[in-house]
């Protein structure tokens, strides 16, 4: 059986932090704590007035994929309440099959 897994494209993160509060919610964590962290790096200055900024969303030792949700057959809550729609949840066999049409995409094989 494959495991499960969340691919996210980072490329069209946004860094809104949707995914980090519905995770912290979710399972009651504090404000420094959760399954998903989102970390920023820039601002980089890339020409006159414009500058830019990359987002990675980390899934931690602290994210159990929502097991009570998707033993319901549901999306983990931060994947349901991503604003942008670049995570997904599924196994990792089929998650992996989209890798080469979607570039700047990552895949956390997780259980
Ligand atoms: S799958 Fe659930 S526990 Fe894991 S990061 Fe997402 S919201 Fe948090
Ligand atoms: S909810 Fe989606 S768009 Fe917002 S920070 Fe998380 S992964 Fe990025």
């Amino acid at each position: 059986m494959s495991f499960k897994g969340i691919a996210i494209n980072y490329d069209y993160c946004t860094g809104c932090h949707s995914c980090e509060v519905a995770c912290r919610v979710e399972h009651g964590y504090p404000d420094d704590q959760g399954g998903i962290v989102v970390v920023q790096v820039g601002p980089w200055q890339i020409g006159e007035d414009k500058y830019q900024y990359s987002f990675m969303p980390i899934i931690t030792d602290q994210c159990d994929l929502c097991a009570s949700r998707t033993a319901e057959g549901k999306d983990p809550t931060c994947v349901h309440h991503c604003q942008a729609f670049v995570m997904k949840y599924g196994s990792v066999d089929e998650l992996a099959k989209d890798l080469d049409q979607n570039p700047k995409t990552v895949l956390y094989s997780l259980a």
